[in-house]
């Protein structure tokens, strides 16, 4: 059985890849059908990002697919940048772009005002047109400076809750173990298994 991971953000796939190691199917990706197509995310929510991407590679795939879209809210912005976390500093900007930006914004924010949460939708699309969704949250806080060279994103500047390191201090499997991908890919588990 095959399953195609409906991204082209490799840090992405490295996360998923590990955590579906164990069922038994063969993860393909953009590297297996490089013209996949650039799906616009222009959703209002996660959750419809995340159904668009997995319906339009499973139609062009013919295989079934499965998409996350993520968004980091922080409380201080009134849950900012949510859904445009990816373009926070602008179109085309990097993940630094994004992470000046958010450190800048919050410069005056006292540290217990500086809680966050990750939240990632996981949407699965099957070729005959069926769709499943499931969610995964981490709160944690936005620290002041970046800190750790792993992971990718807001993963420097993102201390999940309990934790003494940052995304981007922990190796893969910790932060699988912990991270809102995690958690929403553990509760898509039993969706997957049902809909291959
Ligand atoms: P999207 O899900 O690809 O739209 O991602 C939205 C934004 O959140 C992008 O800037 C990503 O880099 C960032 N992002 C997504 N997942 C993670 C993560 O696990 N850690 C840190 N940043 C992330």
């Amino acid at each position: 059985m095959k399953l195609v991971l409906a991204t082209r953000n490799v840090h992405k796939i490295e996360e998923l890849s590990m955590m579906l190691s164990d069922l038994n199917v063969e993860i393909l990706s953009f590297r297996d059908f490089p013209d996949l197509p650039e799906v616009v995310e222009d959703g209002e929510t996660l959750e419809d990002n995340a159904i668009k991407k997995a319906r339009e590679v499973s139609q062009a795939t013919g295989l079934t697919a499965l998409a996350d879209d993520t968004g980091l809210e922080v409380a201080a912005l009134g849950g900012a940048p949510g859904v445009v976390s990816a373009r926070y500093a602008g179109e085309a900007c990097s993940y630094e772009d994004n992470n000046r930006k958010l450190l800048a914004e919050l410069e005056a924010v006292p540290d217990e005002e500086r809680g966050a949460a990750f939240r990632c939708v996981i949407a699965i699309a099957t070729p005959g047109g069926e769709v499943a969704t499931a969610e995964g949250r981490t709160d944690g806080i936005i620290l002041r400076k970046p800190r750790g060279g792993e992971g990718f994103g807001y993963d420097p500047i993102f201390l999940p809750k309990g934790h003494v390191r940052s995304y981007a201090e922990m190796l893969q499997d910790e932060k699988n173990a912990v991270s809102h991908r995690g958690r929403a890919l553990e509760a898509a588990r039993e969706l997957i298994e049902h809909m291959m």
